[in-house]
């Protein structure tokens, strides 16, 4: 009764940061945000979930891993008891994509960018990780795919989905929900940390840089900005990301531009006066080494 209480309390106030989901046991490790306006977060092991929850079904962004997928469809389930109708893949990393299969087989349409469904239609090398990751079977694969935008007119909002060229990936996709005033940013955005740039699958530092711009201008001081990985932010969070992601990206051009070698640039620790607020990220992926390394690669083609 009083959680009752309280949420409407804070749909009503548009207040962020409401817990739900008393039904922990079903739901194992995952753990739902209620952003308002019919919006959520799914918290948990793998990238972060959007859901958009109203009278036409739901709307997932991003699915975690198959191992959790049961989970995934109870903490659905705890916010709303109509179907998942459609689900958004940011881009085709397994933590954002695993449980495809699962949804497909109850019925939800897969929506992506069409270099997600290329992506997942044959095995990916990821030379960052020293693996392979197998071609994901037709039932797990996008049905509907789009080149640069697509809109949802459902549970009274519009969720407009913009691809964003060479930035995480080159399937990226950020997702705005105009009235609820709710971005899901995917994989541009590890809230607190540096980005991860997956080389390997088309990433790169100016089309972040670019894709973080673009998102900026969209959004606007009040809008819940979910995170791949990390929690939701503000705006102004997003702000300093970005800022942070540019700084270091114009001191790699320079040094690029005068001729140094990726080990002179790491040596000149171009990222030394961030690394304490945004050093902290996942070992070889973007700690602040694997960072300058993979923007690097990105810039001139060369792993080392
Ligand atoms: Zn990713």
């Amino acid at each position: 009764m009083l959680i009752t209480r309280l949420a409407m309390a804070a749909m009503t106030m548009g207040a962020v940061f409401f817990m739900v989901g008393s039904a922990g046991a079903q739901t194992g490790p995952l753990r739902t945000q209620d952003l308002g306006n019919g919006i959520y977060a799914i918290f948990g092991p793998g990238g972060n979930i959007g859901v958009s929850v109203g009278e036409d079904g739901v709307i997932l962004i991003d699915d975690k891993f198959d191992r959790l997928s049961s989970y995934l469809v109870a903490a659905v389930a705890g916010i709303t008891d109509k179907p998942i109708r459609f689900l958004i893949n940011t881009h085709w990393h397994p933590d954002h994509t695993g449980a495809n299969q699962a949804l497909e087989s109850i019925g939800t349409l897969i929506v992506a960018h069409d270099n997600v469904r290329r992506r997942l239609s044959s095995d990916q090398v990821q030379k960052i990780f020293n693996r392979t990751v197998p071609a994901s079977p037709k039932a797990a694969l996008p049905v509907i795919t789009f080149d640069q935008q697509i809109s949802f007119h459902v549970n009274g909002d519009e969720a407009r989905v913009y691809h964003i060229p060479n930035a995480h990936t080159d399937g990226d996709s950020i997702i705005y929900f105009v009235k609820a005033n709710v971005i899901h940013m995917g994989d541009l955005y590890f809230a607190g940390r540096y980005p991860f740039l997956d080389v390997d699958s088309g990433g790169g530092i100016s089309g972040l840089v670019a894709g973080l711009d673009q998102a900026l201008s969209t959004i606007n001081d009040q809008t819940q900005v979910i995170s791949g990985h990390g929690g939701v932010t503000t705006k102004e969070e997003l702000q300093a990301y970005r800022d942070v992601t540019k700084a270091v990206y114009d001191r790699l051009r320079e040094m690029i531009a005068a001729g140094h070698s990726l080990e002179e640039i790491l040596e000149a620790k171009i990222t030394a006066s961030f690394d304490e607020k945004w050093g902290n990220g996942f070992q070889g992926l973007n700690d602040p080494v694997s960072f300058v390394r993979f923007a690097y690669t990105s810039l001139t083609g060369k792993a080392e």
